[in-house]
């Protein structure tokens, strides 16, 4: 584990200073925030610091590494894969951030004198963005979301298939009571480390939220992610259907789609049906506002399909119609045929055909999960802990002539000013995350450059050491998470050469 420098001392208790609480800490005990203790009047990094290995996983397997395009394949040769990355995982902090960063290290990789920048960055300004995979209803835009009671976001615009809560930020981390800070700052810890957290819409659902598990919505788990809106999937499935039913409607809260209205159906010459849909039209076959928003069919409000329905135009339909009603999942579905009165009769056994084409809707949903993203601001003074002019950090990064991972996962950097960054918490690995109870989030970012470029921007140069210093006292090694490239094989990082 990492040994801190210690600064002062009182009363036998050392003074951990890598955050602004600066806890006196007695021997045998730990901070305010569990990540630093007094092991025998030594400061110590209680969680690992973790490097990044392309030879063996966490679970004993061999795991070759990407390679580069102009490096010859990786053969299983041991001896070739001994690539490692620095994470800032269980580095520490320095605080104030004029002070460098605990580790800056330097290896070669290809042919490169390279340098990595770590550090656990302390951010007030911080929170996630969460796509759940589902059409329900969680709740209207701009709802508070809520964690034992206190507020913590809210549900934002909706994307294709998922709907998108922003939790965190400033103003819940430091601009509530001190309870919803608190509170806050614990839900973004535990979403970040994968944890399971409760949380209550207003006026909406109940949703256990766990980065890459299903959502739980009113206590049952979401198993499909739509296939698409309801025109998408009249588009996708129209052929499939004909000859075997004469009129298809696909329920959905977004754009439900009519085969015989929609372009699709024009150009497989479908005849006019007579159907009328409530709701707006928008284009042919495409409807809004069938219904209310809700937990039923297609994420609306309805159990009942045929109330999306008026009367048949009798100088239209004919006896004896057949219609298929299914969701954007294929989760529900139901098949009926036009009574003599033109009113459609449900049928409990569907044609084998029809069943099919359901259950190909079904097989093309992927699967829901829950996404986590980590947004935080590096924008601010822990620039400080890289190099002594802070803002040509910031254009370095902008210049695509520095890389930024949090944990060794690659790191979106937005446009713009500042260094705002967003990570998928489930490429990092286990327990990337802690807290301060100023409150604020700490995470892991790396800035990896050239050493000759690192020089250029003004880098703490004598506080550079070789990589082997960081190895000595590196205490876990995990392999790319799920799947993901090796951490400097980063889309904004321009190799030089
Ligand atoms: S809260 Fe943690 S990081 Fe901050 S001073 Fe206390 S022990 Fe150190």
């Amino acid at each position: 584990m990492v040994k801190q420098q210690v600064e002062s001392t009182a009363n036998g208790k050392i003074r951990c200073d890598a955050c602004p609480v600066m806890c006196y800490i007695a021997d045998g005990r730990a901070g305010a925030c569990d990540r630093y203790a007094n092991v025998g009047g030594d400061l110590i990094r209680v969680d690992p610091l973790t490097i990044i290995e392309n030879t063996i996983s966490e679970g004993g397997n061999i795991v070759p590494f990407l390679a580069r395009p102009d490096e010859a394949e990786w053969d299983g040769d041991l001896v070739q894969s001994t690539k490692r990355f620095v994470t800032a995982v269980g580095a520490g902090t320095t605080y104030p951030d004029y002070k460098p960063a605990p580790f800056i290290v330097s290896q070669k990789e290809n042919g490169v004198d390279m340098v990595t920048v770590v550090t656990e960055g302390i951010f007030s300004y911080c929170g996630a963005k969460v796509k759940i995979d589902t059409d329900r209803f969680l709740g209207p835009e701009t709802s508070a979301i809520r964690v034992d009671g206190e507020t913590v976001g809210h549900v934002t615009t909706g994307e294709y298939g998922s709907q998108m809560l922003s939790l965190g930020g400033v103003h819940h981390l430091t601009g509530g009571s001190k309870k919803e800070g608190r509170v806050t700052c614990d839900t973004l810890l535990k979403l970040c480390n994968g944890e399971a957290v409760d949380m209550q819409v207003d006026g909406g659902v109940s949703l256990t939220v766990k980065a890459g598990a299903a959502p739980v919505i009113n206590g049952a788990a979401e198993s499909r992610m739509r296939v698409g809106c309801g025109s998408a999937t009249i588009g996708m499935f129209a052929k499939q259907w004909m000859g075997h039913v004469d009129e298809v409607v696909v329920v959905d809260d977004h754009i439900t789609g009519v085969l015989s209205e929609h372009q699709a159906g024009k150009l497989l010459d479908v005849p006019p049906t007579g159907i009328r849909i409530k709701g707006r039209r928008s284009t042919p076959g495409r409807y809004f506002q069938v219904a209310e928003p809700g937990i039923g069919w297609g994420g609306t409000n309805i159990a009942d399909p045929l109330t999306i329905l008026s009367e048949f135009d009798p100088k239209t339909a004919w006896p004896g119609m057949r219609m298929l009603m299914v969701s954007t999942t294929g989760e529900q579905y139901a098949y009926y045929v036009l009574d003599e009165n033109l009113r459609p009769e449900i049928q409990t056994v569907l044609p084998a055909a029809i069943q099919e084409s359901v259950e190909i809707i079904a097989e093309n949903c992927e699967p829901a999960l829950s996404s986590v993203m980590f947004i935080g601001g590096a924008g601010g003074s822990l620039r400080a802990g890289v190099t002594t002019n802070p803002v040509r950090l910031t254009r370095s990064v902008k210049e695509a002539l520095t890389y930024v991972s949090c944990g060794g996962a690659p790191a979106y950097v937005w446009p713009g000013g500042g260094i705002t960054v967003m990570a998928d918490v489930t490429q990092m690995p286990a327990n990337s995350f802690g807290y301060v109870p100023t409150p604020a989030l700490v995470a892991p970012i790396e800035f990896t450059m050239r050493l000759e470029d690192y020089r250029a921007l003004g880098g703490h140069m004598e506080a550079v050491v070789p990589i082997e210093e960081a190895l000595a006292v590196a205490e876990r090694r995990v392999s790319p998470m799920g799947g993901s490239p090796w951490p400097t094989e980063g889309r904004n990082f321009r190799w030089g050469g």
